[in-house]
């Protein structure tokens, strides 16, 4: 792997970052915003302040990066995406360079200084990328021991596939929604009697799922493989990644072409984009791998990230309860294994393609990633911050998953992804 500069623990910024950040000189994080008076533009983020690159590439400072400069004013980072890894690894040491604190060029421009650096207070952060298509893995060992022990077989908790491959299925891009936006519970058909009919109404088992998600820059052409060496060339970054879930409307309707409208009427995202270049002082070993995968998969160097995880759960009115603690180094599938078996049959990505985990569950029952598994199908009921019960989420309850990195005095972070839950439409 490369030494990359920007990742120097060393480095300090002018610009203040306080200490539980998780927006230290060393993330830089890619994302879209914009303010009262500013159109949706690309921006980073250090410290409480975001930066505002359309900003600083009218004033050239963002001159010979080989960018096309109306990348930055794009209310989407697919076109600056498009420049690959090169182009983003080449803005990243430019914008470690200038917020460095020994760099004179914007630290000592108060004028541009102020027009640069908005507090984050201000801005709306908007979804980074337009998602052109959105698969979701499932990726998680424990996860799926816990859900097949739950409806099949404890003995024989995995499918006979699960160990040979990354199972996964495409999901619907249009409703994956940035951090903030409301969720409405949906509505559809169930089957809560398995001796009587079908009926509608409101989802009554309502669920999250702790997942990351990552985003990929451009592929190859319809036809070629992304071999697991090439699969972190083609990704961009990470996000958090709430995969709603109505686990009624699923158990009815999932036999026998999978998940389809328990899981398409949102999907929850991170807005800062944390690119795989900031994660990699993170990296580690997944679960070894018994058996081991076929040639496509196997793999040698460590393809996992260290990256604490938590979920909490805040009822209307009252404070959060932590509910799940995990970590995305359980996933017993990385990223390249998804990537490389996702094209392995020549199916082509694009910039801007979102690919999920799927539930991180660690091994513990306190690192499982679902309410399904954390009150295992409600079972064992969860208390709240106000006293009350939850074996999934209830109207008004604000779900928030968290993550950052840390090593060598440095945190890396990804803010956080919140969403209320409101009542169906009428
Ligand atoms: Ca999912």
């Amino acid at each position: 792997m490369p030494v990359i500069e920007a990742n120097d623990p060393s480095l300090q910024s002018w610009a203040e970052v306080p200490a539980d950040s998780d927006f230290p000189i060393q993330n830089l994080p890619l994302g879209i915003f914009s303010t009262a008076d500013r159109s949706a533009r690309v921006g980073t983020r250090i410290g409480d302040r975001v930066v505002d690159l359309a900003v600083l590439a009218d004033a050239g400072l963002l001159n010979g990066l080989d960018i096309d400069l109306a990348c930055y004013k794009s209310c989407v980072l697919n076109s600056l995406m498009r420049h690959g890894k090169q182009g983003t690894r080449r803005l990243r040491a430019r914008l470690s360079h200038l917020l460095h604190a020994d760099n004179p060029e914007l630290r000592d421009n108060p004028d541009l200084r102020t027009q640069a650096l908005v507090s984050a207070d201000h801005v709306i952060m908007h979804l980074p990328v337009n998602v052109g298509d959105y698969t979701d893995f499932y990726s998680s060992r424990e996860h799926a021991t816990n859900v097949g022990t739950m409806f099949r077989d404890p003995k024989n908790a995995l499918l006979p596939n699960w160990l040979h491959l990354p199972v996964g299925y495409h999901g619907r891009a249009s409703s994956i929604i940035p951090s903030g936006q409301p969720v409405h519970r949906p509505m559809g058909q169930t089957r809560p009697d398995p001796e009587a009919p079908p009926v509608f109404g409101p989802s009554r088992r309502l669920d999250f799922e702790l997942e990351m998600a990552f985003i990929t820059y451009s592929g190859k052409p319809l036809g070629e493989r992304i071999s697991l060496d090439e699969a972190e060339e083609h990704i961009f970054g990470l996000v958090l990644f709430n995969d709603w879930s109505a686990r009624d409307m699923q158990t009815w309707e999932y036999v026998p072409l999978g998940p389809f409208l328990a899981k398409n009427f949102a999907s929850s995202i991170s807005t800062w984009v944390v690119t795989l270049d900031a994660l990699e002082p993170f990296r580690t070993s997944g679960p070894a791998q018994d058996p081991t995968p076929l040639p496509y998969l196997h793999q040698e160097a460590p393809h996992n990230f260290d990256i604490d995880l938590e979920v909490a759960i805040a009822p209307e009115h009252a404070g959060e309860t932590v509910v799940c603690r995990s970590n995305t180094k359980y996933l017993y599938w990385s990223m390249a294994q998804q990537l490389a078996h996702h094209t392995v049959n020549g199916c082509n990505i694009r910039s801007g393609d979102m690919m999920a985990s799927g539930t991180i569950s660690g091994p513990e029952a306190s690192s499982y990633g679902s309410m399904l598994e954390l009150a295992w199908k409600g079972t064992k009921p969860l208390k709240m911050s106000d006293g009350s019960d939850r074996s999934f989420i209830q109207d008004g309850d604000t779900v928030v998953m968290r993550g950052h990195a840390q090593k060598d005095g440095v945190r890396v972070g990804f803010g956080e992804v919140r969403a209320k839950v409101l009542p169906p439409h009428a």
